[in-house]
Order: structure tokens, then C-alpha cells, then sequence
């Protein structure tokens, strides 16, 4: 499942940021947004960025990547459809690499800070993924 999407992201983010690429990829479940539930060091609340003049489209998206079993959780509401959905699935994708890579990290803000300029970049630019996941649907 997202195989060609996942590949794709990776390759993005070895090639934009500082993190090898792996291509063994982690388990991706969709369940409904109440049932993300971790610990508040694992959860995270992504306010994800409003497009300028448009407030109405900001909403937060709970996703979580569980370094132990390497699993992105995602709202059941997730279709990858959008640049904000896939910015944060590749924001979760950047946890992935970091963890089977091994990083370590001072403190969680220091984990965080690469994921987010991952989502923010996939968000306002046009990734290569964007485009191919576009036209593979
Ligand atoms: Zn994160």
C-alpha cells in the first residue's frame, strides 16, 4: 500500500534533506483521529500551514510515527489527495528515516525541526511525489 508514493517520498527527502534513504518501508494505518491516542511525547498535533487569504482551510491533523514498531498512524480522513495530507505524511517520513538511521538527537526539538521543514517544504513547493501521485490514481 503507497508503495510507489512512499518510495517517491523518500527519495525526496534524501535528495532535499540531510537523511539517507531506505527503502524498507514502515507500516501506514488509518484509524479514526480519537484512537491516536499515544503518549503526548509521541503524538503530535500538526498545524499544518493555511494558504494565505484562506483561514478557512486550517485544520489540525493528528498523525504519529511509533518508533518501536514502525508505524505512521493517520486519520482514518487521510486520502493522500492533497498537498497538506502528503506534507504530513512526509513529515512522518522524516521520523521513519531518522529512526532507522539510527539519529540521535539532544532533545525533541531538535527531531522535530527537520520533519517540520520537510512538511513545510512539501507543502509549498511542488514536490516530485506531488506529481506522482497524481498521476498514479
Ligand atoms: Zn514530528
Amino acid at each position: 500500500m503507497y508503495t510507489a508514493l512512499l518510495t517517491a517520498i523518500v527519495t525526496w527527502i534524501s535528495a532535499n534533506f540531510d537523511l539517507p534513504p531506505d527503502y524498507n518501508y514502515p507500516s501506514i494505518k488509518l484509524v479514526p483521529a480519537t484512537q491516536i491516542t499515544f503518549t503526548p511525547a509521541q503524538r503530535e498535533i500538526l498545524s499544518l500551514q493555511t494558504e494565505a487569504g484562506q483561514p478557512s482551510s486550517r485544520r489540525e491533523v493528528v498523525s504519529v510515527y511509533d518508533d518501536a514498531t514502525k508505524t505512521i498512524f493517520l486519520p482514518d480522513t487521510w486520502k493522500g489527495e492533497t498537498a497538506k495530507e502528503l506534507s504530513v505524511l512526509a513529515h512522518e517520513m522524516v521520523h521513519h528515516l531518522q529512526n532507522i538511521a539510527g539519529k540521535k538527537y539532544n532533545c525533541a526539538g531538535a527531531r522535530e525541526k527537520l520533519a517540520y521543514a520537510a512538511q513545510d517544504l512539501a507543502a509549498t513547493s511542488q514536490p516530485s511525489f506531488r506529481l506522482m501521485r497524481l498521476h498514479s490514481t
